[in-house]
């Protein structure tokens, strides 16, 4: 007898395609063969969970379940054909998992505690997925950083374990509802269901609440959590923390927390995805003749050399000094614009050398001699 989809996925009938895929993904993480080597249970626990996972996670193919149940699935019981028929999983056909595993695998950190196992039911709610904005500077997203965050969430109810109940004992079947979660009404010839009132939809009462929690297994507190700030972040890259949103209510698994990166200016810098960009102002002298120049960058200096005859806004580019791209080993590149600054004010020795100077790049008469201050001033007008 096979098992019905949803209840292979732990989810309701009305499960959005967002739960039944977080539900997936916890499931197949714990069944998948690479954790559980050589265990034919595991094996077989995660070809079903693959085969529900197919069909309900297809609006089509879900549809026709809702409407035929697994006879869909049987020779002739398709009433849409081959059409719509569904394709058995088959041991090591990974295919159509791809994007999941992609999802669950790039996941910055995997399940942060909070996480409790074994108690969902089809009647149990996740908890829902928090968000949290931090500042990262310039430093910290070119290197990574591991940070904590403070936040107010629902944590397990430390009294009672998550179950609601004051003495332990387990939820009972809902009265009103025997465990549906779903009352249905009469009005003349419409029937129509609506979420029990009774039990908001979870099928299960507590008879003797636990006082600290009211019953839901859950209590809001400030946790310290740990996120892994990988190098490369940028303004809007947003962190998973799977299993640290709020704790579900009566042992329900908890949502996932969301970190979302915000760039904090660093002063003198620019940043354009990969690449950083600087300014430096050298003088003229060094312009004309090049020098080795002590860039400053985030953290330290590198050396630059700038060729002779470098011209005013010149921007020179400083190879993988920049950021790596996230997820990348390569680094984008430092690109240095060359500012060039003019004297305003010089001795007489100086002065005297830059006359020379003009005079031998012929902007000044051979004949002219240096003589004061004012000199200039005739001269250049
Ligand atoms: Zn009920
Ligand atoms: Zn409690």
């Amino acid at each position: 007898m096979k098992r019905d989809y949803y209840e292979v996925l732990g989810v309701t009938k009305s499960a959005t395609n967002d739960e039944i895929k977080s539900s997936y993904r916890k499931l197949a993480l714990k069944y998948h063969p690479d954790k559980n080597p050589g265990n034919k249970e595991a094996e077989e626990k995660f070809k079903e969970i693959n085969e529900a996972y197919e069909i309900l996670s297809d609006g089509q193919k879900r549809r026709q379940y809702d409407t035929f149940g697994h006879n869909a699935n049987g020779a002739g019981g398709n009433p849409f054909g081959g059409q719509g028929g569904y394709t058995q999983y088959t041991s090591g056909d990974f295919s159509n998992m791809g994007d999941i595993f992609g999802d669950i695998f790039g996941d910055i950190l995997g399940a942060q505690g909070g996480r409790r196992s074994g108690r969902a039911s089809s009647q149990q709610r996740r908890g829902e997925d928090l968000r949290y904005d931090v500042d990262i500077s310039y430093i910290e997203a070119m290197n990574g950083a591991d940070i904590s965050i403070n936040i107010p969430k629902k944590e397990l109810c430390s009294s009672c374990r998550g179950t609601g109940s004051k003495d332990g004992s387990a939820p009972k079947q809902c009265p009103q509802c025997k465990g549906s979660g779903q009352v249905r009404y009469s009005q003349g010839f419409f029937s129509f269901s609506q979420e029990c009132p009774q039990c908001h939809g979870r099928g299960t009462v507590i008879t003797n609440p636990c006082p600290e929690c009211r019953g839901e297994g859950a209590v809001r507190k400030r946790k310290t959590v740990k996120v892994r700030v990988p190098a490369g972040v940028d303004e809007g890259t947003s962190l998973k923390v799977s299993g640290s949103g709020n704790a579900g209510a009566n042992g329900a698994p908890s949502g996932d927390l969301y970190v979302v990166v915000h760039m904090k200016q660093a002063l003198g810098f620019r940043r354009d995805g990969e690449n950083l960009y600087t300014d430096i102002s050298i003088s003229f002298s060094q312009a004309a003749m090049g020098v080795e120049y002590d860039v400053p960058v985030l953290q330290g200096s590198v050396k630059v050399k700038i060729p002779p005859g470098t011209q005013p806004g010149t921007t020179l580019r400083v190879r993988e000094q920049g950021f790596v791209r996230l997820g990348r080993k390569n680094r984008g590149d430092l690109f240095v614009k060359v500012n060039v600054s003019v004297p305003k004010s010089m001795n007489d020795t100086q002065k005297k050398a830059l006359f020379e100077y003009a005079k031998s790049m012929g902007e000044i008469s051979q004949d002219s001699k240096y003589q004061s201050d004012n000199f200039f001033k005739k001269i250049f007008g």
